[in-house]
């Protein structure tokens, strides 16, 4: 059973009504949509995020990192242990609910991941996967946050990460940043301003923290709700605040960076050091505190001023802390992601859509009994890397459709080439080849000879 005692099916409709209440051209069903601020992705739009990922792949390959998938759903408590209990996502955008009971009457209370990190981590302390030392991994994952959707924001979204754990050198937070930067420049991306600061670490945060709190108690009647109700429990948050009424109080507030001792500020020297000597540009942002509790010295944003209000499209910073957080052997850690949707966004915004891929050839059979032969040449030559695409009609009650509409449909795919499977040629053992795209004459082929044809079909002349 699909359904048992927690849901209510009664006002579900499972079944089609009687068929004489259903008109002719419509459906029987009740059409179901989709979950708001989740996004289906179809062709040509997918093509886009392919390209994408493929480079991703690729940069990734050329720096070291290894791929790593962990599930989408966790128990619950890996996040509030990881992210911090007065996070915007754990307070309220969270997807979580109760699992059904097991055996022994314990129900699991899960949570679909709103990030990678976590369920990163905690796969990397389960595996024990850093006992031979340090590994760099990524990622590229559906994420889930109950959030407004709007422009750049959504239910379901995606994130590009990567992770450098094991790792304690200023070096490796250079790498990250600049891995990020390096697919900014292989993606073609103008315009993605740097912005890093040093969180220090926690008892460098503990003092200025103390002091913050004296500052905004004294600026209470200034404070919003939010604030309010961060103000003991986590005001460092409360210069992350977007509320434009209280940006001039934030920015007045004192400074995590005149709180740092000295190694804290040798780790940022040296990450800057070596931006520095790739011709990297960034700016100090000290209100840059990032949303979750769990870094530390480095954090940093990839912010653009094309996307309005969601502009940042990647996070990230150092975590030293979390791998002991959530119960693993205490490890150093660096990590970001990126949002995919708002970098396609600004992709598109920026003219940078690749052209999308179109078959060489498309396969023109105007009977179908000539498709047993059609089809297993298209085979053939896919192994020999060709694309190929079946003309297929949508009613075999009505036959392949006429010479004219199959021709009409190679045209639209954008085919190089289309092979014509006629009875004539057939009979002849051969397949006729028609140029789509320039003028070259019609050229016959022997359905045996292979090799010939690809030879024609990949010739210089003809791209
Ligand atoms: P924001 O301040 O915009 O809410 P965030 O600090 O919550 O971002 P992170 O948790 O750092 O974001 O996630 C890294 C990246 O993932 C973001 O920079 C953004 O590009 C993307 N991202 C985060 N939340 C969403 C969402 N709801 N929809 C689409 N992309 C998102
Ligand atoms: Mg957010």
């Amino acid at each position: 059973m699909l359904f048992q005692k927690e849901f209510s099916v009664s006002d579900i409709q499972t079944s089609a009504p009687a068929a004489a209440t259903v008109s002719k051209n419509k459906s029987a069903f009740k059409p179901v949509h989709a979950i708001r601020g989740m996004n289906d992705i179809l062709p040509p739009e997918s093509a886009l995020w392919e390209w994408l990922e493929e480079k991703v792949r690729t940069v990734m390959q050329q720096w070291s990192y290894r791929n790593v998938r962990t599930p989408v759903l966790e128990h619950t408590g890996l996040f509030v242990r990881g992210l911090g209990e007065v996070t915007d996502i754990v307070e309220k955008e969270m997807y979580s609910f109760q699992d059904r009971a097991d055996k022994q009457g314990d129900a699991d209370h899960l949570s679909l991941r709103p990030e990678g990190t976590a369920g990163v981590v905690r796969a990397v302390s389960e595996h024990s996967y850093l006992y031979d030392g340090g590994k760099r991994l990524y990622y590229i994952a559906p994420m889930f946050r109950r959030e407004r959707p709007q422009r750049g924001r959504y239910r379901q979204f995606h994130q590009v990460g990567a992770e450098a754990l094991g790792f304690a050198g200023p070096e490796v937070d250079a790498e990250m940043i600049l891995l990020a930067h390096e697919l900014w420049q292989q993606i073609g991306l103008k315009d993605v301003s740097l912005q890093i600061n040093s969180l220090g670490q926690p008892s460098e945060r503990q003092r200025h923290r103390e002091a913050l709190v004296a500052y905004f108690e004294a600026h209470q009647d200034q404070l919003d709700e939010d604030a309010k109700r961060r103000l003991h429990s986590n005001p460092l948050r409360i210069l992350d605040t977007k509320n434009p009424a209280m940006q001039e109080l934030a920015a007045q507030a004192p400074k995590l960076m005149d709180y740092l001792g000295e190694e804290s500020l040798k780790h940022f020297e040296q990450v800057q050091a070596i931006l520095r000597a790739q011709g990297v540009t960034w700016q100090i942002n000290p209100r840059l505190v990032r949303g979750l509790d769990y870094y530390n010295l480095t954090v940093f944003e990839f912010v653009s001023e094309a996307l309005g209000s969601q502009g940042t499209i990647c996070g990230g910073g150092r975590y030293d802390y979390l791998i002991e957080q959530i119960g693993g052997k205490a490890a150093p850690a660096v990590g970001w992601a990126f949002g995919v949707e708002r970098v396609l966004e600004l992709i598109k915004e920026q003219d940078l859509v690749p052209a999308a891929p179109v078959p060489d050839v498309y396969a023109i059979v105007p009977e179908a009994t000539a498709l047993p032969q059609a089809m297993a040449l298209l085979t053939a030559l896919r192994r020999q890397g060709i694309k190929a695409q079946l003309h297929t009609s949508a009613d075999s009650a009505q036959g392949m459709g006429s010479f004219k509409s199959q021709f009409k449909r190679a045209d639209a795919s954008g085919a190089t080439w289309a092979l014509v499977f006629g009875g004539d040629e057939l009979d002849r053992g051969e397949v006729a080849v028609k140029a789509l795209r320039h003028t070259q004459a019609q050229t016959s082929f022997a359905l045996a000879n292979v090799d010939a044809l690809l030879a024609h079909l990949q010739a210089p002349e003809a791209q």
